[in-house]
């Protein structure tokens, strides 16, 4: 008998994150560097500092920040909020003091556990900091009683349009996409994952942290270069990697750093991409230097990762796949992307007008982005709705341009955007980093965009650039670019 997405929803969404986090075992669940922590030593040790800030007062339900860069230190104080029974606020370690400010004064944290270089802003502030050094530690405390309901964390939207908004994901939330990602990955304890995503995202907290703990498996943090990427792939021991998690600005340095010292990774499981578009070219460049293609998936913060090509089947360049389990998805106005399920949240954090902007009146999470269906079920993202250039009274979405000028052999990478125009609206403009193997002409870019699009949707301009401008999930940040 096959469950009902009721039930299944339910099953994917049961317990909280401490206690389906933290199990006991001998088995090694971190390393970082030479440093590494059985299962056991990490459930003592989010223990301790659940104690540690048990003491301080801290209460189910208060909200801690993390506002810290990458380390094992991060994840136990992580797992310690959670213990608490706390909801973890996320903080880019890169916020300077003006972005640190909106998000703390939003979220009101009792306190915020940051690392030497930010606890300075965060005192400036007039809050109660918390060194990530020299976080107490105490006698554990008892097991909190927390439903799936209960708030786990808040992560700010990247905020490209207006301020970024908290969304609340709730221990149901984060259990559903974690054992999602196990059953779409074929995720199990004999993996080790390769992590060198940013922890505060949920890409790399959500994925990378809670799958590997739900598995039974182990996550290497590294710092992301593809030296230090392919030597945990390829070594010679128990710890040797298994799974890489990246975004397409890394797959592209490993990439280029595979091609001059050649490696063979065809013993990797599977490598998993997302966060941005995969380019077709990039894909095949994939399939040939890592052995395999990566497995593009689509997710956003407000849902966690709800699409994934799958792991068995054809994997196809361009397309994001078909839904997690539990997850619904269907086009709505101007082909939006709309989600349901028991992985996508309930709502912003103190912003009820924006909660009910977000949702259809069935229940659906708005993306904002613009999707296609494909006959055999598969979703292709076509770009953002809000990114829509409208030039001479036509609607162009950029992902479209920039698939076709992608297949130029002269471009390695390309935005399009509309930059501001009295004659147009907006005109369409293609932002390229040229790539090493051949020259590239203006005219001749435009001349090949012409032979495969409507003219309306050709760019009017080439403008080059050393590199696009990203934020730390590889995302271009097209307000950067039309400056
Ligand atoms: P974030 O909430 O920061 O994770 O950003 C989510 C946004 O990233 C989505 O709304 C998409 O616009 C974009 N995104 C994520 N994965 C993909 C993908 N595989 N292809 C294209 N865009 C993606």
């Amino acid at each position: 008998m096959t469950e009902d997405i009721g039930a299944l929803q339910k099953r994917l969404r049961s317990g909280s994150l401490p206690h389906e986090l933290l199990k006991p075992g001998h088995e090694v669940a971190l390393r970082s560097g030479d440093r590494q922590l059985t299962r056991d030593e990490l459930r003592t040790g989010a223990g301790q500092v659940a104690g540690g800030l048990s003491d301080l007062g801290v209460r189910t339900g208060d909200r801690i920040a993390l506002y810290a860069a990458n380390s094992l230190d991060w994840v136990v104080a992580y797992l310690g909020v959670q213990r608490v029974g706390a909801c973890a606020v996320m903080m880019n370690p890169d916020y300077h003091s003006a972005e640190a400010e909106h998000i703390l004064q939003d979220s009101e944290p009792t306190a915020v556990i940051a690392d030497a270089d930010r606890a300075a802003i965060v005192a400036k502030l007039g809050l109660r900091v918390i060194r990530l050094e020299e976080v107490p530690r105490a006698a554990t405390p008892p097991m909190p009683d927390l439903t799936p309901d209960a708030p786990a964390a808040i992560l700010y939207t990247s905020g490209t349009t207006g301020r970024p908004k908290g969304a609340v994901l709730d221990h149901g939330n984060f259990l559903a996409q974690g054992r999602g990602a196990l059953e779409v990955w074929r995720w199990t304890a004999r993996d080790v994952l390769v992590h060198a995503l940013p922890l505060f995202h949920l890409h790399g907290l959500g994925m990378g942290i809670h799958g590997s703990l739900l598995s039974g498996g182990s996550a290497t943090l590294v710092p992301f270069t593809p030296a230090a990427v392919v030597a945990e792939l390829t070594r010679n021991d128990a710890e040797r990697g298994t799974m890489f998690f990246g975004v397409p600005s890394m797959y592209h340095r490993l990439c280029d750093w595979l091609d001059e010292n050649p490696t063979d990774l065809s013993h990797v499981r599977v490598f998993v991409c997302g966060s941005a578009p995969l380019p077709p070219a990039l894909f095949e460049r994939c399939d040939r230097l890592l052995g395999q293609p990566p497995v593009e998936r689509y997710g956003i913060t407000e849902g966690g990762i709800v699409v994934t090509n799958p792991y068995d089947g054809p994997r196809q360049p361009g397309r994001v796949g078909y839904p997690f389990p539990g997850v619904e998805v269907r086009l709505g106005e101007l082909d939006e992307v709309l989600l349901r399920g028991g992985q996508v949240f309930k709502g912003y954090w103190r912003n009820p007008d924006a909660t009910a902007e977000a949702f259809t009146p069935d229940g659906f999470f708005r993306t904002g982005d613009v999707g296609e269906i494909g006959a055999d079920g598969t979703l292709a993202i076509r770009g953002r709705i809000k990114e829509l250039i409208i030039t001479g009274g036509f609607n162009v979405y950029p992902r479209e341009v920039e698939l076709v000028l992608e297949a130029h052999p002269a471009v390695q990478e390309v935005a399009v955007a509309g930059v501001p125009s009295d004659q147009w609206g907006e005109e369409v403009t293609a932002y390229v980093v040229p790539s090493l193997a051949a020259r590239l002409i203006e005219s001749e870019l435009i001349a090949f965009a012409h032979e495969r699009l409507a003219s309306y949707k050709c760019p009017k301009r080439v403008i080059t650039l050393d590199r696009l401008p990203r934020n730390a999930m590889g995302k271009v940040q097209r307000s950067l670019l039309t400056k």
